[in-house]
């Protein structure tokens, strides 16, 4: 069976074939710039055949998928004979509000309960729909699967996922806790369970994912129990460009001050915050890392808040779980940078954790990086969203 795993933005669309007998990834690709001019880069995995990396005229998204179709059935290009070998696709959906706690095939009334997250996640949810939609003018009738950013999170208690506001906010209109990254912090968190060798029921686990966007997850018996993403993932650690945890009273001042609209400020605490806003150097980790190195302070401080944080976070979550048995890192900084991991593990002496400096500095792979003698255990597992996307799909439709 083969699965086409598709993560479609607004003017973007990632997209991997799997083959599920063996798990391999057998072509991958993006396109981008859909809907302006269109470009894709296309890669075949298996065969020996060639990369394209060309320009091609994509108005919409339909277009667009109509180009990995012809690339992955093509002669030079392709690693299937005929649309016909693709089995299922598996959509990566932003938000599945509380009506999606698992994966669901696609119909006419999934549809409808994605146009009606669709307020949640204004900017992702439409892409994600346009993308669905192009599927379905290009492939027919095969079988599709929706895969939620939220859906992990649904088994949050309320005392974790209501906010402190008039709680007919909540009744009436949905404004919680959501949580996202759920599809990352469920894989790494059941493969970290595997390399324990334990039941993940047993485990009392804490996820943190670190790349541009960056949230942590309590996992308790292989439940999502808190997260530090909320309504939207604006919140929580400072990341990349996004300001994290902030007092509201701070909109209101510099909105009053600046004369800012709400977009303007949105704007801001998403796109110029973060870890980009307090350096005034990059949202880059890597670059943070050269110019803290050079002696830049503001470099320095930025990087020393994003550790605090996931400190502080995580060691919420050991009081919230009452204990941990493993810490995991993954993502882009969580997996690359290990200078970030030994920096937030010299926050945790009080739980016992020893890292191991060797392990520590190996990359590419899951690895123990904790000493065998290490209270906690810390985990790197590099995550894969696709994976989860094309097993979901494959459970879903019975292959
Ligand atoms: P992601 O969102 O998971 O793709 O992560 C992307 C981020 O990972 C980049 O913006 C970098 O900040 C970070 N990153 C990638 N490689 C490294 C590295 N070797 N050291 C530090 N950070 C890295």
């Amino acid at each position: 069976m083969k699965i086409l795993v598709i993560n479609a933005g607004s003017s973007s669309l990632k997209y991997q074939l799997i083959d599920m007998e063996t798990e391999q990834v057998i072509a991958k690709g993006l396109c981008e710039r859909i809907g302006i001019d269109g470009h894709l880069k296309h890669t075949p995995m298996i065969g020996g055949k060639s990369v394209f990396n060309e320009d091609v005229a994509m108005p919409t998204h339909a277009e667009a998928i109509a180009a990995v179709i012809d690339k992955l059935t093509s002669e030079e290009y392709g690693v299937v004979s005929s649309m016909k070998e693709i089995d299922a696709v598996g959509h990566r959906v932003v938000h599945g509000g509380e009506k999606f706690a698992c994966s669901v095939k696609i119909d006419d009334s999934v549809m409808a309960a994605l146009e009606e997250c669709t307020p949640f996640a204004p900017l992702h949810n439409p892409a994600n729909i346009t993308g669905i939609n192009a599927c379905k003018a290009v492939m027919g009738d095969v079988p599709m699967v929706a895969v939620f950013d939220t859906a992990f999170h649904q088994t949050m208690p309320g005392k974790a996922f209501t906010y402190a506001i008039p709680y007919e906010y909540y009744k009436n209109d949905g404004i919680r806790r959501y949580g996202f990254h759920g599809t990352s912090h469920r894989y790494v968190s059941a493969r970290c369970a595997e390399l324990m060798g334990k039941p993940i029921e047993e485990l009392k686990l804490i996820s943190c994912h670190m790349g541009n966007g960056s949230s942590i997850c309590a996992i308790d018996g292989g439940k999502s129990v808190d997260t530090s993403m909320g309504f939207t993932p604006l919140v929580g650690l400072p990341m990349g460009t996004r300001c994290g945890d902030l007092d509201a009273g701070v909109i209101q001042f510099l909105m009053n001050k600046y004369g800012f609209s709400i977009d303007e400020m949105l704007n801001i605490l998403n796109k110029k915050s973060g870890v980009l806003g307090v350096s005034g150097v990059s949202s880059d980790f890597r670059d943070l890392d050269a110019a803290a190195e050079k002696g830049d302070e503001r470099a320095q401080l930025a990087l020393d808040m994003f550790h605090y944080w996931v400190a502080k976070v995580a060691g919420s979550y050991v009081a919230a779980m009452n204990g941990v048995d493993a810490i995991i890192f993954t993502a882009g900084v969580g997996e690359n940078s290990r200078e970030t991991r030994q920096a937030i593990c010299d926050y945790f002496g009080y739980l016992g954790v020893a890292i191991d400096q060797e392990a520590n500095s190996k990359r590419g792979e899951d690895i123990m990086i904790s000493t065998p003698d290490s209270k906690v255990k810390v985990f790197v597992i590099p995550t894969n969203e696709e994976l989860v996307i094309a097993r979901d799909t494959k459970d879903i439709i019975g292959g």
